[in-house]
């Protein structure tokens, strides 16, 4: 250009001088990977749950960037010293709490390579292998769990956003497609049971059908959605003319590990035009063990699953498995098409952006494969297997103890209880009692366990279902539950 300044490149020079090269990365590789190596030896000597308090962490760190790059030695350092402190470890084995979020070394390997690629999977162009991969994974899913042969899938990065697409797609295939164009009329119904996961009711606020839209619908002993009562409220609401669109399923709730009549929610739903969502965010991966399948019976009669290879698969969070039957309708509601997308292979490839919410998609397939390769389903059966024995172990010791009790029948890998002296009726001093013994377990460091309630009565979780639990780390969980409890006094 005519009286512009040369480029002197003298700039990029200067930007280079604190940048580590790309081809330098194995001189500097092994100092990350010895971290890693000395983290899964030592992590069973960390507190399972955090220790530090509000601000620990943020006042530790410099409140602007630093102008001078700083070296990895330097910056590990400082990864122990403020960083691990603040770190909850959700992959050491005595972590119950919540659901699990598991992992594994082959996992991990895939995720460091994925980091490496680094690629951006929108559509099929930006990565054909990302889009045919992610195709052939949710195929050795669906055959490996026995779903239904017309059900498609793709990866989501949570079940609930798994959920809000299913409950789009819900309302625009009951609006005739025009909710995306016009807005959403005011008079859509969801039904999911009382014992719901949270998510569902977020979905339904966020997509626009209202919160107030959302009909709970009770449960009975265990747990589990009254399919009576479903149906009463349908014909209650359609009398008052209302339109019922999408019903919610869950196979393994949140609180209980309940699971839902599919079988029979799936007959309402054909009979009255719903859309069926199954939300198998835990469970699901039972799906794999054939004498759980039972709980998938009516799965046919779904127009959408999902379950978390996050939660119990072995697999770095985040990775979602949501299957759709008319992959047509999730198309026609997600679809938009600027001109810079355009590809000469739309039409006949999978573009997944429109499968979804976002438009920017990670690599997530690879780790799966690393997990379904390395591990085979043989293994894999072996792990669940094995987590749910050991759960069944861990209730069995619960029921021997006079001042404990099983809440419900523990399934799968969870379990539900609580303490309960001999002598102590009241409920708020019970609930007192077992919120104390809680906060008792998860401050000893040596188990995380977490709470909920039901039916008012407040209760302790326990999930078994870290890649790596033994016996012995059930054991010592119990020894922490039993001699948190000795802590206690009931009288009080
Ligand atoms: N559904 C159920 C039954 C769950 O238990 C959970 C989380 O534990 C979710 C949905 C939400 O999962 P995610 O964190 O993947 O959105």
């Amino acid at each position: 250009m005519k009286g512009s300044e040369p480029f002197k490149g003298y700039c990029l020079k200067i930007i280079r001088q604190n940048m580590f090269k790309r081809t330098d990365f194995i001189k500097h590789a092994p100092k990350i990977t010895r971290w890693i190596d000395q983290y899964f030896h030592t992590i069973e000597d960390f507190p399972v749950k955090s220790r530090a308090i509000p601000k620990q962490v943020y006042d530790e760190i410099p409140d602007t960037a630093p102008e001078e790059g700083e070296s990895l030695e330097v910056i590990l350092e400082d990864l122990d010293k403020t960083i691990m402190p603040g770190i909850t470890h959700w992959q050491h084995p005595n972590f119950h709490a919540y659901f699990n979020a598991n992992s594994s070394v082959e996992s991990v390997f895939a995720e460091t390579i994925t980091a490496a690629i680094g690629a951006q999977c929108m559509i099929w162009d930006t990565s054909p292998a990302a889009a045919e991969l992610e195709e052939r994974m949710m195929e050795w899913l669906q055959k490996a769990m026995v779903l239904p042969a017309d059900f498609e899938g793709v990866i989501q990065d949570s079940a609930s956003s798994a959920t809000l697409t299913a409950l789009l797609t819900a309302r625009e295939v009951k609006t005739n497609f025009s909710s995306n164009e016009t807005g959403v009329p005011n008079n859509l119904r969801v039904y999911c049971s009382t014992e719901t996961h949270s998510s569902v009711e977020k979905a339904v606020g966020i997509c626009g059908i209202g919160r107030k839209n959302l009909i709970k619908i009770p449960v009975n002993e265990s747990m589990s959605l009254i399919t009576e009562e479903l149906e009463k409220q349908i014909q209650l609401d359609i009398d008052n003319g209302l339109v019922p669109c999408c019903a919610v399923a869950t196979l393994g709730t949140t609180g209980t590990m309940a699971i839902d009549p599919l079988a029979a929610i799936g007959v309402i739903c054909k009979k009255y035009g719903l859309w069926l969502h199954v939300d198998a965010a835990q469970a699901g991966s039972a799906l794999l063990l054939p004498e759980y399948r039972w709980i998938s019976k009516g799965m046919e009669n779904a127009d959408s699953f999902v379950f978390n290879p996050h939660k119990w698969l072995f697999t770095n969070f985040d990775c979602s498995a949501y299957f759709v039957k008319d992959t047509s309708m999730l198309i026609r509601t997600f679809d938009i098409l600027p001109e810079y997308l355009k590809t000469d292979k739309r039409g006949t490839v999978k573009d997944f952006r429109d499968w979804g919410i976002p438009l920017g998609r990670r690599f997530r397939a690879l780790k799966l494969w690393f997990v379904l390769r390395g591990y085979g389903l043989k293994t894999i059966r072996g792990i669940l297997r094995h987590h749910i024995s050991l759960n069944d172990f861990f209730a069995k010791e619960i029921n021997k103890r006079a001042d404990f009790e099983m809440v419900q029948e523990p399934f799968l890998n969870f379990s539900c209880f609580r303490y309960k002296p001999s002598g102590v009726d009241n409920k708020d001093h019970l609930n007192a009692l077992n919120k104390e013994l809680l906060k008792n377990i998860n401050d000893s460091g040596k188990a995380f366990i977490s709470h909920t309630t039901v039916r008012g009565d407040t209760v302790l979780r326990m999930v078994i279902g870290q890649t790596y639990v033994e016996e012995k780390h059930v054991k010592k969980t119990l020894e922490a539950i039993f001699s948190s409890a000795l802590k206690l006094d009931p009288s009080k």
